[in-house]
């Protein structure tokens, strides 16, 4: 049987139906395939978002279960033994539950009138001459559509079909376990923990929820994930204290792109939205806003596509124009912040966390509007005076031997 929709999205993960939920509320004709039989499984992500920015996307009112825990702010561990503590007045961020999150988007779209088609995989698309005309599933049906949204998370395979670069830049390797009976807790922080001992290239995490368990983990640049896991757990002297005793429940492998949104993100015919475009924050590997926001303005783009009946590779480029209008500042910033950290040695990491606490640093990040839109946030503050003589150090720093 084959098939036709005025759009097809390819990956039913929340940047697939947040835009297959967007161009359903205008009326537009859209079938989601996911190759799952169970959309949200398996899960590979830590689910942690910004309340505020949820809110700005609409999702503010999640029901109940769905939101695991709220935070105020966040513990950094220092690779050695300084601490610092960012704490807000009131929760900041949350933790969801992603299958459950995954579900709920995917209800809303269908609720707003998309197709879902489980157990469905793509395998290529159907490409005449330079335009993408829909897909062809594994099973050799062929699916017609006047635009195709490649929302297929970071294994990205169509992306090469349709001419487009990769997302393989600045790839680390991640592990994540939910464990059980963890100690020394604040349920209202989530806490980091720094260093290339733990985590080269990246960090490691630990996220408690209200139930006792928490989610844990970290990705590398190098080396194998669970190794570092393993000494994490066992080794570092503040993580140990909290793990030691765990139960791991559950564990998971994946990869995060950090090296920025590809260069192009559309052709004829063809979105691409989410980690297959590595619309992901290189600082801490979040990938749900700004995924979820760029989801927003590819299903805005296809709907003017469909109205002008216009699908080219000249009128879809404005997908990306607005992407970097409202995220081009806060993907290079980042991208800058990512490549600082991973310069730096772990003594200078330490030094640099020691004098933030000695300057009450803390006090100043807590005016940190936005924690996703991290370019504009870190810019309005920026003039205090504070900030300045840190960004002097910072810039000494790096300039100094490790
Ligand atoms: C360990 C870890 C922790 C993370 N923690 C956070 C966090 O705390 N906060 C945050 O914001 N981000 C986090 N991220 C990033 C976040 O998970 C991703 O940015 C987000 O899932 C991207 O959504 P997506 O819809 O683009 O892709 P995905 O969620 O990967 O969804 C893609 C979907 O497409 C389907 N699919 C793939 N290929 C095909 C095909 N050929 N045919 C049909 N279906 C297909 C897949 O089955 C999947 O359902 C984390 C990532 C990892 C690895």
């Amino acid at each position: 049987m084959n098939g036709f929709s005025e759009v097809t999205v390819v990956g039913a993960g929340p940047c697939g139906s947040f835009a297959a939920l967007n161009l359903a509320k205008h009326g537009v004709k859209v079938t989601v395939f996911e190759e799952h039989k169970e959309i949200g499984v398996p899960t590979h992500c830590a689910g942690h978002l910004s309340i505020k920015n949820l809110k700005r996307l609409g999702l503010d009112s999640l029901p109940k279960g769905i939101i695991e825990n709220s935070f105020k702010g966040a513990v950094i561990h220092a690779p050695y033994n300084t601490e610092l503590t960012v704490k807000f007045n009131s929760p900041v961020t949350c933790t969801v539950n992603r299958a459950l999150f995954d579900k709920y988007i995917a209800r809303l779209a269908e609720n707003a009138g998309a197709n879902y088609m489980l157990n469905s995989r793509v395998k290529s698309l159907k490409i005449k001459g330079k335009t993408v005309e829909g897909v062809i599933l594994q099973n050799k049906q062929v699916f017609s559509s006047k635009i195709v949204i490649d929302a297929e998370g970071i294994s990205a395979r169509l992306l090469k079909q349709a001419g487009l670069p990769s997302n393989n830049r600045m790839i680390v390797k991640s592990v994540q376990i939910e464990v059980e009976n963890v100690k020394n807790v604040n349920l209202d922080l989530v806490e980091v923990f720094l260093g290339n001992n733990y985590a080269p290239g990246f960090y490691a995490w630990l996220i408690p929820k209200r139930d006792g368990k928490a989610k844990v983990g970290l990705a590398v640049s190098r080396g194998n994930p669970e190794n570092y896991l393993q000494k994490l757990i066992h080794k570092h002297p503040k993580a140990s204290e909290k793990l030691g005793t765990t139960k791991i429940l559950q564990k998971s492998f994946h990869s995060i792109s950090l090296g920025g949104p590809i260069s192009k993100p559309y052709s004829n015919g063809f979105l691409v939205v989410g980690d297959a475009a590595s619309q992901v924050k290189p600082t801490t590997g979040g990938g749900l806003i700004l995924g979820m926001t760029c989801a927003k303005i590819a299903a805005k783009t296809a709907f003017e596509a469909l109205e002008r009946n216009n699908f080219s590779s000249s009128f879809l480029r404005k997908y990306k124009q607005i992407c970097d209008e409202n995220l081009g500042l806060d993907f290079s910033v980042m991208l800058k912040i990512r490549k600082l950290l991973n310069s730096l040695s772990d003594r200078k990491i330490e030094e640099t966390i020691r004098f933030f606490k000695r300057m009450s640093l803390e006090k100043t990040f807590q005016k940190i509007e936005d924690i996703d839109f991290q370019g504009r946030s870190l810019l309005k503050i920026l003039w205090k005076p504070r900030i300045s003589l840190a960004l002097i150090y910072l810039i000494l720093t790096f300039l100094s031997n490790p």
